[in-house]
């Protein structure tokens, strides 16, 4: 049983420790398709409760011997937000951090209740998932406890993100199959266009999954990001192994392709064909794109564009 886990370095957040706020067991209120963890029977709380001063113990204790860590990652084996204590643990991380930001990754399913959100207003990015905007896909991806249905976890989210002051970030998960199809997008994005997210990850399953489902390849995820509004901040989540068909773009085909979605250089080294790379770092010296900063991403628009 170990609370903390990494340093973990990343591009988006730099050096992320992780903080584990149930590390000897699964205990979620989802049995999510795609999870990582082995299956396992929803719960509406924890049930194995480590205290806030174990957790702060470990935290103090690894930040003594990792140095310049940028994130401390809240997150569990199952939802952090049914931690019972959470209000109290970011209390006292607060007031020990210093510099240090926090970052906290749910799922959402508790994000209706008034606890939760009075606990994640004090974190500084909170990242919350939605894979779904149909009951339907809902169900069938997701499959949360029966506390909870896709509304209140909408209208949790409305409500919250007009209160919320810190980093709002969103995550989508796409399986194969499943929430990847017309009718999903449509409604995922006139839901996402009422929140005031700073930057909202499309991402597909990169470890094995505890059922059997697949991912969906790196171009079908661009096409995807492209059913989106252009006044979303889409990024697409890339991971090492997200492999696909390399593309092979002329110059103006690349200008058209990065005016209909901005993306960031790690979307293009995957995307493109090295020729086309070639061309991309060709228009970047001669001035013809603008960056847009995300919530620590960078994206690259064509200027005329703008
Ligand atoms: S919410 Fe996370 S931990 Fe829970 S079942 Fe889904 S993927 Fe697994």
């Amino acid at each position: 049983m170990s609370i903390i886990f990494g340093p973990i370095n990343s591009r988006r957040f730099g050096k992320s420790l992780g903080v584990d706020l149930s590390p000897s067991s699964k205990q979620c209120n989802f049995d999510c398709l795609y999870c990582e963890l082995k299956g396992a029977k929803v719960v509406d709380s924890f049930s194995e409760v480590v205290s806030v001063n174990s957790v702060v113990e470990a935290i103090k204790e690894a930040l003594s011997v990792n140095q310049d860590i940028d994130y401390l990652t809240i997150t569990a084996n199952g939802e952090p937000t049914l931690y019972p204590h959470l209000k109290e643990l970011i209390v006292k991380i607060n007031s020990f951090k210093g510099d240090i930001k926090t970052l906290i990754l749910t799922n959402s399913g508790t994000i209706n209740s008034r606890y939760t959100q009075e606990a994640l207003v004090l974190f500084d990015s909170v990242k919350l998932s939605l894979d779904c905007a149909t009951k339907h896909c809902f169900k069938l991806l997701d499959r949360a406890s029966k506390e909870i249905d896709l509304d209140s976890i909408k209208n949790g989210m409305l409500e919250f993100s007009k209160v919320y002051k810190g980093e709002l970030l969103i995550e989508v998960l796409f399986v194969e199959g499943i929430n990847d199809n017309r009718d999903e997008i449509k409604e995922l994005n006139s839901f996402l266009l009422e929140l005031n997210a700073k930057r909202i990850d499309l991402s597909t399953v990169d470890r094995p999954p505890a059922y059997a489902i697949k991912p969906i390849s790196y171009d079908i995820l661009h096409q995807l990001s492209l059913g989106f509004s252009k006044d979303l901040p889409i990024s697409i989540a890339t991971k090492q192994n997200l492999s696909g068909k390399k593309y092979n773009y002329s110059s103006s085909e690349i200008l058209n392709t990065l005016s209909m979605r901005p993306l960031s250089k790690d979307d293009i080294e995957i995307l493109f064909s090295q020729e086309s790379i070639d061309r991309f770092n060709k228009l970047l010296s001669s001035d013809k794109f603008v960056t847009i900063s995300s919530a620590g991403v960078e994206f690259f628009k064509p200027k005329e564009s703008q």
